[in-house]
């Protein structure tokens, strides 16, 4: 074995999103030594989407758990292995990369990011604390404890509107809170969502504190236009401001712009020879599932060419 006690890999893929489990099904059907890590849930922000109407393949849709279940099961049938650790370091060691977890460490030859995004807070007194009180970021997770409850989506991205349309299925009353007065989410969600009538519309407005005991009570909300900040009772707060990239641990190591996003060419390769990156945490115009599958296979095909370049 290479590198001391480290086992060694010809490829890790760090993410278990879609880019990571179809970079793996890429790679294990090419024949590398794969292997896959994943410090929280195979599929990703999938795993928490009630359903996708927008992977093509489902005419009805499919619920995001269903899809990860079927990705994972598809990339494990061609000797994918994985691993549920998180990763917190990456480093160069000649040619090879080092890839540390809290339990382990491994070497590879070529190395695959797909960490993915998660939900931005707003940064507000009262969030952090709340969180898991009636503050939230997941709505499956989290509506059933709505029911016919008045509860707030803060945001107007397509997050903000699908999740509010989701929880419309338990809560009473869902008033989405945006900052402008206009909505950026795809038009089919916005229609959907004017003529929900449980969902209702603050606009102009942005939440500058949450408030509330051991859970929330109310949140006060500032209008941009006039000033004026007015307390607003609610029993729950989802918040869906957009999202940022998981690559914290890779600062210094590949460039990304300032937002944290990795940057690479067409092929998915990033400044580092042998390190590629897929899916949502690459720079990149659109972020969807359709584009991560895409992703995940460009990079495992650039990493064949790169390994047998290497030969
Ligand atoms: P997003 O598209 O970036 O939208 C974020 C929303 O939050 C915007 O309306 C933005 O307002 C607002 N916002 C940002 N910062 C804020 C702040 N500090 N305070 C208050 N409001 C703030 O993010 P997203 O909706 O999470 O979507 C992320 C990506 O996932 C997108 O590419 C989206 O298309 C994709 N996605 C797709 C689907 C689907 O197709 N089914 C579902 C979910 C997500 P402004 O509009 O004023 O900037």
């Amino acid at each position: 074995m290479k590198g001391g006690d480290s086992k060694t890999y010809e490829v890790i893929i760090i993410g278990g999103g879609p880019a990571g489990m179809t970079a793996g099904l890429y790679t294990t059907r090419s024949r590398f030594q794969t292997l896959l890590l994943e410090g929280a849930l195979f599929g990703g922000q999938m795993t928490t989407t009630d359903l996708i109407e927008n992977y093509p393949g489902f005419p009805q849709g499919v619920s995001g758990s269903e899809l990860s279940r079927l990705m994972e099961e598809q990339a494990k049938r061609f000797g994918l292995e994985i691993a549920n650790q998180e990763v917190m370091e990456v480093k160069l060691e000649g040619e090879m990369k080092r890839v540390r977890t809290y339990e382990s460490a491994y070497l590879c030859e070529a190395l695959i990011i797909c960490t993915g995004t998660e939900y931005r807070k707003i940064g507000v007194p009262g969030e952090k604390e709340l969180t898991g009180k009636g503050v939230s970021f997941c709505s499956t997770c989290d509506g059933p404890f709505f029911q016919d409850r008045k509860i707030v989506v803060v945001g107007g991205g397509d997050s903000a509107l699908t999740e509010a349309l989701y929880l419309t299925k338990f809560a009473q009353e869902v008033t989405i809170i945006h900052r402008r007065d206009a909505l950026r989410a795809t038009k089919i969600y916005q229609e959907r969502a004017f003529a929900n009538p449980k969902i209702k519309f603050l606009w102009n407005s942005v939440v500058e504190e949450i408030k509330g005991d051991d859970v929330v009570g109310s949140l006060m909300v500032k209008n941009v236009k006039t000033g004026e900040v007015k307390e607003f009772e609610t029993e729950g707060a989802f918040i869906f401001i957009g999202i940022s990239p998981k690559t914290q641990f890779l600062k210094g190591l590949v460039q990304m712009d300032e937002a944290g996003y990795i940057i690479t060419n067409a092929n998915c390769e990033t400044s580092v020879k042998g390190i590629f990156a897929a899916g949502d945490c690459r720079k990149q115009l659109l972020r969807q599932i359709t584009t991560a599958v895409g992703d995940g296979s460009t990079a495992a095909f650039a990493v064949e060419k790169y390994l047998e370049g290497k030969e």
